[in-house]
């Protein structure tokens, strides 16, 4: 294992910015990537690269011969963002997954997603792990864009996820570091779950598991290595069958329903009540029998806030 700088700059007083990864080297295999921490409020990524440094050193150990190819480690992309509790990179207050893919002479955003580019030049497989924001709780889910899904699909599969999300060309975002790594022709994947500012152990110990499935399947990891076994499987959504559900006041929700279950259609997800005296004001029911997905995690809301999507289980591919 070793760590490498793969991008500086001087920072205006006299500090530099270093962004870095850590490199695992086994033979001349498939080399794979996993990148976390674009958004600086979303952290479910820096403890999965965690976990998967400390299974392949403990891995490696007992068995040398057991990596066959190279896995990199991008654990914090917006590392100003990551020390300083913000989302954006800070400064330039942009969103550093709507810089991509970025040039060298531009502005700060502009330069580290060209070099986050150039680092994964030729890369045979990169996972992109975002965590949702503050807000909102996700299900383990890997999102993709139809125009990439002959590639992705099959991939995806076999992440040991809950759930993948087929986007439609039309509402996909062109500047995000997925979409110009495909475009690339380096096959990127893009896996949301839990919720931001927080971790959650049970996902990302999932997740290990899914992504070592897949390494061993492509040669990256040798094939009589003992990995964890693969208990998820998942259901296929798109633009049609998911459904979104908007508060229809302002005020603070308390939830009812847990995450990730199956709904009737009109049953109860949860209430909106006032904090200012004894109203409920509105209610929050499921459109269609399906199964909840994502749901609010930040009780504040506006009239018009996103409280939860459903998979309408009619209709829905295995
Ligand atoms: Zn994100």
């Amino acid at each position: 294992m070793k760590t490498e700088t793969f991008y500086t700059i001087d920072m205006p007083y006299c500090e530099q910015l270093e962004v870095r990864r850590t490199v695992f080297s086994g033979g001349n295999g498939p080399r794979v990537a996993v990148l976390s921490g674009i958004h600086g409020d979303e952290l479910e990524g820096l403890y999965l690269c965690h976990c998967l440094a400390a299974w392949l050193e403990k891995m490696l150990q007992s068995n040398p011969q057991g990596l066959l190819g190279t896995v990199e480690l991008y654990p914090a992309l917006n590392t100003l963002g990551l020390d300083t509790l913000t989302r954006s990179l800070p400064v330039y207050d942009t969103d550093l997954n709507r810089a991509f893919p970025g040039y060298s002479n531009g502005p700060l955003p502009k330069r580290l997603a060209a070099a986050i580019m150039a680092a994964l030049e030729g890369a045979d497989l990169v996972v992109d792990i975002h965590a949702s924001n503050i807000y909102l709780r996700e299900i383990p889910q890997v999102r993709i864009n139809q125009e990439f899904e002959n590639i992705l699909l099959p991939i995806a599969r076999n992440m040991n996820l809950n759930l993948i999300w087929l986007h439609c060309a039309a509402t996909v975002l062109e500047t995000t570091v997925a979409h110009s790594l495909n475009s690339c022709n380096v096959p990127c994947l893009v896996v949301e779950m839990g919720v931001g500012m927080r971790i959650t152990p049970e996902y990302c110990e999932q997740l290990l598991a899914g992504l070592l499935n897949i390494w061993k399947k492509m040669g990256v990891l040798a094939p009589d290595l003992s990995i964890p076994d693969i208990s998820h499987h998942p259901y296929i959504a798109d633009d049609s069958n998911v459904h979104y559900l908007n508060a229809q006041t302002s005020g603070m929700f308390i939830p009812t329903a847990s995450h990730w279950t199956n709904l009737s259609q009109g049953e109860l997800l949860g209430t909106i009540v006032s904090s200012f005296n004894c109203a409920v004001l509105s209610e929050v029911r499921s459109p269609v029998d399906g199964i909840l997905f994502t749901l609010r995690e930040y009780p504040l809301v506006y009239e018009g806030s996103l409280m939860a999507r459903v998979m309408a289980r009619r209709g829905v591919r295995l």
